[in-house]
């Protein structure tokens, strides 16, 4: 069974109805696995469920092993979501998470949050497993993170502003390598872990848009992400055969601000002449 991609959420912190928080699924070998869990995770993953998607199951009761890039809002806002939503629906496995240092005190602040209702699904009619409730936090150095009969997976530290911990992951599965980037400014360590992979799933803002914030807000782009030019300059060294563009910031700028996709893909293909799309929600690769 050939490895898939699902974008479930190729957003920002910006609460875009066309985008969800960061959310990534790579199915490999029948197995679903997610990188980040950005707000809305749970109703974009039941909504691949719908478009036949179906290692998820349903209720997304089969996500029971999730990798974190990093603790920013944007994606890790869907957490109670990812514990909560697919055990009440009959996840009755553990969910094990990969993450950053502090990922372990998200998780037992979450389940203390919301341990009056735990308790009742628990005791009361409901009879829910305790077990699918159950969530097995991990927090990663950069190395070999995971390994099982369908991939493995590798964390290598990016450079995301004053967030210390902050990662990339290399998967790599039976027939594809799969490198997501996270947040991150442009970093060697993305060539080193993404030359020559299939895929790589890098976020990137536009250099017009760049062009319209006042200095402090270009400071703050260059010191957390990547530009389109500087991408387009790392795709040439990394030559993966196909770069999918996500989590397009637009910060500095207001709400209505334009972020077209046309114009980030042209300021790549500028530079870079290999096979660039911008990610959307539910897009399958
Ligand atoms: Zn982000
Ligand atoms: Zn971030």
């Amino acid at each position: 069974m050939a490895t898939q991609i699902i974008m479930l959420g190729t957003g920002t912190p910006r609460p875009d109805p066309e985008r969800s928080g960061p959310a990534t699924i790579i199915v490999a070998n029948g197995e679903p696995y997610l990188v980040d869990f950005g707000p809305g995770v749970v109703r974009r993953a039941a909504a691949a469920y719908q478009n036949g998607v179906t290692a998820l199951g349903p209720g997304v009761v089969n996500v029971t092993t999730a990798f974190l890039t990093h603790l920013h809002a944007d994606h890790t806002a869907g957490y109670p979501d990812l514990i909560l939503t697919p055990w009440i629906m009959g996840r009755v496995k553990p969910l094990k998470v990969f993450g950053p240092t502090g990922i372990k005190a998200m998780t037992s602040h979450v389940l203390a949050g919301w341990q009056l209702d735990i308790a009742n699904r628990i005791k009361g009619i409901d009879q829910l497993p305790e077990s699918g409730c159950e969530v097995k936090s991990y927090e990663i150095e950069a190395g070999q993170i995971y390994e099982d009969d369908n991939l493995c997976v590798t964390a290598f530290r990016v450079r995301h502003g004053t967030v210390e911990d902050a990662f990339g992951y290399r998967f790599e599965t039976r027939d594809r390598v799969i490198v997501v980037s996270g947040d991150t400014a442009p970093t060697d360590v993305m060539v080193e872990h993404a030359a020559g992979c299939d895929v790589l799933i890098h976020e990137a803002y536009s250099q017009q848009t760049f062009s319209q914030i006042s200095p402090r807000w270009q400071e703050y782009r260059r010191k957390y992400h990547t530009s389109s030019q500087e991408l387009a300059k790392l795709a040439r060294r990394i030559n993966p055969g196909l770069l999918i563009l996500y989590h397009r910031v637009n910060v500095g700028a207001p709400m209505s601000a334009p972020n077209p996709e046309e114009a980030v893909l042209d300021e790549i293909r500028s530079i870079y002449r290999g096979n660039v799309v911008v990610g959307h929600d539910l897009d399958v690769y």
